[in-house]
């Protein structure tokens, strides 16, 4: 029986890259996301870091579940904007996931940059992963990826502002990148990578 750990998102593409991420790096592992448990009350995002809401959110699903718990709160912040949206990337237009947040978040983006040149366009994807285990143990650790944000759309991979993001070295956006592509470079890669060997020692002491 595989030991389980539960990845506290509702988003599918992000877990779907969580999943994929972690498989290799914790052989034997079974993720399963809050579609496959019973549903609790998810916390509000109230912290201003990345770590911080990370934290709430892989304490509330231990709290719920009893299993170990990995969260990951992420965003992408805009030198030119001030680093915003940061912690607010995912309702920076107001607008709610069903209704389309992904391309109102763009569409607004984008009108934000319109008059920012090629020079100041600078801008990176961050992300905190926290794993909150019953033996207690928490551990957070973060990821960034470099690049630029582009004129207009391309590509259809990837979700969220990854068709408006070219990352450092690439002349595609992450939307254009295969998954493997994305994955090694990506700030979620790089935190995931960071934590495995964490997951690995949880899931061994209750083995
Ligand atoms: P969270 O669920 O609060 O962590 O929201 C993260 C939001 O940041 C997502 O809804 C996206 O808008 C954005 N985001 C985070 N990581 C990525 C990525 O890898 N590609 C594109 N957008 C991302």
């Amino acid at each position: 029986m595989p030991e389980q750990i539960v990845l506290a998102s509702n988003n599918a593409k992000k877990l779907a890259e969580l999943r994929r991420i972690l498989a290799p790096l914790v052989p034997g592992i079974e993720v399963l996301g809050l579609a496959d448990i019973a549903s609790y009350d998810e916390p509000a995002e109230t912290e201003p870091t990345f770590g911080g809401n990370a934290l709430i959110k892989a304490r509330a699903c231990l709290a719920a579940t009893g299993l170990p718990s990995l969260a990951d709160d992420s965003g992408l912040c805009v030198d030119a904007l001030n680093g915003m949206p940061g912690v607010l990337s995912a309702r920076w237009s107001g607008v709610a996931k069903e209704a389309g947040a992904d391309a109102a978040n763009n569409a607004l983006l984008l009108s934000q940059l319109s008059d920012v040149p090629d020079e100041r366009r600078a801008a990176q994807f961050r992300c905190a992963v926290a794993l909150c285990t019953p033996a207690g143990v928490e551990v957070v650790e973060l990821g960034e990826m470099p690049g630029r944000i582009l004129w207009s759309e391309h590509g259809e991979g990837g979700f969220g502002y990854d068709p408006l993001f070219a990352a450092d070295g690439h002349d595609v956006s992450t939307a254009e990148l295969s998954t493997g592509d994305k994955d090694r470079i990506s700030h979620r890669g790089q935190a995931l990578r960071a934590i495995a060997p964490a997951v690995v020692l949880a899931l061994t002491q209750r083995a």
